[in-house]
């Protein structure tokens, strides 16, 4: 399960890294395809048309590549994809589904795995998104307690935000590793580990709107924080303020 999500990572950032060169590419098209549109209207020379016209072709086909790499990488600008969802369900069915690789460990250490998250804590977001953060979390968690600790997991409301905490009583965190965690291919574990865990998370929450920030000490543990806004208001109770009865102007 942890290869094939390494592997998801892997080809996430390779979309990231294609759509970040096709939005670029694009840029750079569009201009062209403007220039030609504009010769093509001042030029009368025949031959000069013909080139033209060939560029003009060329530059479409370039373009339909463009999009078909846009496609493949599927990075969302957009919220078109985001659902309301039940943030403290969708961590506990999480947990559980990381419930065999905690529970696997041979070593003779022990992993315990609490998670307090009593109320149902609306957001809007993706929910596959969200839960490769979660996952994400518990899995670096369970790396860096390699004789055995505490994971501690909360989910709540605050000051009008959802959190989400993810606490360890792991190794904890140099200030270099502190200071660069989230960088791409930024990793500690040699070749066992990608360094796009968290840079990955680091991507999707900002997307969500969210802020994910981090304590950690040397020898004691780690905590991240996750911040997420709540869903709007529902619109049941808008059409209500909206349907007050206004006076008629005089
Ligand atoms: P990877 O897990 O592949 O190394 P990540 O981007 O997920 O990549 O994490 C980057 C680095 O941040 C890790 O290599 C590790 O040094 C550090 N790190 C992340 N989470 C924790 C944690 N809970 N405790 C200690 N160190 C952590």
């Amino acid at each position: 399960h942890h290869l094939q999500m390494q592997q998801t990572e892997r080809l996430r950032a390779l979309g990231e890294l294609a759509s970040g060169v096709a939005h670029n590419f694009n840029n750079a098209l569009t201009i062209i395809q403007g220039r030609i549109s504009l010769l093509k209207t001042h030029v009368t020379d025949a031959t000069l048309l013909r080139s033209l016209d060939i560029i003009h072709t060329v530059s479409k086909d370039a373009a339909n590549i463009v999009k078909r790499i846009q496609d493949f990488a599927r990075v969302r600008q957009d919220d078109s994809d985001f659902e309301r969802l039940d943030l403290s369900q969708l961590v506990q069915q999480t947990i559980e589904a990381t419930q065999p690789k905690w529970m696997e460990r041979t070593s003779g250490t022990l992993v315990r795995v609490t998670c307090q998250a009593p109320a149902p804590v609306y957001i809007l977001g993706n929910p596959t998104e969200l839960r490769e953060v979660v996952t994400n979390l518990v899995f670096n968690a369970l790396d860096a307690m390699p004789n055995g600790g505490e994971i501690i997991i909360n989910v709540y409301e605050q000051n009008e935000s959802a959190k989400l905490v993810v606490r360890d009583t792991g190794l904890g965190m140099n200030e270099e590793t502190k200071k660069r965690l989230f960088d791409p291919f930024y990793t500690t574990k040699g070749g066992k580990g990608t360094g796009l865990g968290l840079s990955v998370s680091h991507n999707i929450i900002s997307r969500h709107r969210g802020r994910i920030e981090v304590e950690s000490e040397l020898g004691r543990g780690t905590t991240f924080f996750l911040t997420l806004p709540l869903t709007p208001r529902s619109l049941a109770q808008e059409l209500v303020v909206e349907s007050v009865p206004q006076l008629p102007p005089r």
